[in-house]
């Protein structure tokens, strides 16, 4: 009886250990985010993911055939998910030189089958900082506006531009260089949105996320932007409603509200994407050519929106309303390549035009669309026809100026002189950069609008 009740006894055991080893499953292992450059300290994240959780890690370093472990964790867990964080770089790890190296990453599963995984990943160690050296010239820059330093980069540089707040502007070889010319220069927005004691900052950084920043003279002319109020009748909600959300549920307010801000956001993210569809030469030619017809609306203005007396929204308009008659004639600001030619939300029929080196304008509210996505298009052709599609309450046109994707004041675009001083002289001829050095700094921009009766 003690016999059979041992053999069973046995057997149970047998089972359960066989079951518990055979269902021991590997671990997962992989990086949280792909890592394939070090540099002085980088911080690498592994997620380890095991049905039992794990009893063991370890991250082992290889270059020029040395071999050291840089982090074990021995701890188990039976969370099912975890996540091992170490430094790797010169600064933990004095060994490592410029070069290709390996990062060898083990784990253990946390059941008594133990089983471990290993992954390795080949990286490239990275010690030599970029360098960048930004212009001696002067940048006399409106709030709202754009200009343009040259940048001169050095060491291993992968990525370089301007940084304003929270907003940055790549950079471009100099005409006639090649694409990975270290002579550069970053045409950049000051967005209406920064504070105007934002310092401009000129970067790079390399592969291993080293970054490198300097400073330039600047002089910046601080805006002040207007506020308006729109009144919103039933037949505008209506309107709107109709067209931008036909299968929405709640109130013709609530539902206008919720375009004004999502749909409004969702189609300046889709415009945004749009800056790397550019082209690396200027497609342009002379002063940008306002479309004929009354202003309405300033740049920035901040609208607040009332319904019955009761604000129920705000938003910044950015951009201009430009009216005259019913379906006039909607025309190119300057020389282009049509990039997107659609619907696109509150904007309604809207195209948008590359002039280069991600300097972009927006046409929108259009009844009618003559031109396609690849189109080249000459100054002042015309596009199509005004209309009241998307937000509108009215026949219009709303034109916007977008660098690097943020929308600026158009205005700057407007004046020969600003561009020949701004923006040519320093990327163009010899001739126009000794006419730059002497010229004087130009008077900040003055807002000439007309009366506003329309959104
Ligand atoms: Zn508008």
């Amino acid at each position: 009886m003690l016999k059979y009740v041992v053999a069973v006894f046995l057997a149970i055991v047998l089972l359960v250990f066989g079951f518990v080893w055979f269902t021991g499953k590997k671990v997962d292992l992989k990086l949280v985010r792909p890592v394939t450059a070090v540099g002085t300290a980088t911080t690498v994240s592994v997620q380890a993911d095991a049905q039992h959780g794990t009893k063991y890690f370890s991250a082992v370093l290889e270059q020029n055939g040395q071999s050291q472990t840089i982090y074990a964790d021995n701890t188990s867990s039976a969370q099912r998910s975890r996540i091992y964080t170490f430094p790797v770089g010169k600064k933990v790890d004095e060994f490592l030189k410029d070069g290709p190296a390996r990062l060898i990453l083990t784990a253990a599963s946390n059941d008594m089958r133990g089983s471990t995984t290993t992954i390795s990943q080949a990286l490239q160690i990275i010690l030599r900082a970029p360098t960048v050296v930004a212009d001696g010239m002067q940048h006399y820059i409106n709030q709202g506006g754009a200009e343009l330093v040259t940048l001169d980069l050095g060491g291993n540089w992968s990525a370089a531009g301007v940084r304003v707040g929270r907003y940055s502007a790549g950079t471009f070889p100099m005409p006639g260089q090649p694409d990975n010319s270290s002579h550069r220069f970053s045409l950049f927005p000051f967005p209406w949105d920064v504070s105007p004691d934002t310092i401009p900052l000129a970067f790079a950084r390399n592969d291993a996320g080293t970054e490198v920043t300097t400073t330039f003279w600047v002089k910046l002319f601080p805006k002040t932007f207007k506020t308006s109020n729109i009144e919103l009748k039933d037949e505008n909600l209506q309107k709107v409603v109709g067209e931008l959300d036909p299968d929405g549920s709640g109130s013709l307010v609530d539902r206008f509200v919720k375009i004004n801000r999502d749909l409004r956001k969702a189609n300046n993210d889709q415009i945004y994407q749009l800056r790397t569809n550019t082209v690396n030469r200027i497609l342009w030619s002379g002063p940008f050519v306002p479309i004929k017809g009354t202003r309405e609306s300033f740049f920035a203005d901040r609208r607040s929106y009332y319904y019955k007396g009761k604000k129920v929204d705000e938003q910044v308009h950015l951009g201009f309303d430009l009216a005259q008659t019913r379906n006039m004639p909607v025309t190119a600001a300057n020389s282009g390549r049509v990039i997107f030619a659609d619907r696109l939300g509150i904007y309604g029929n809207c195209i948008i035009i590359d002039h280069g080196y991600s300097l972009q304008t927006l046409y929108g509210h259009m009844s009618r669309i003559d031109v396609k996505v690849g189109d080249s298009v000459t100054k002042e052709a015309r596009m199509g026809a005004s209309g009241a599609t998307g937000m509108a309450f009215g026949d219009h046109v709303h034109f916007s100026m977008l660098i690097a994707g943020v929308q600026v004041n158009p205005i700057e675009w407007w004046d020969e002189h600003w561009i020949r001083d701004r923006i040519l002289s320093k990327i163009g001829s010899p001739q126009d950069k000794a006419a730059a050095v002497q010229a004087p700094p130009p008077a900040s921009p003055t807002e000439h609008a007309r009366k506003r009766h329309r959104h």
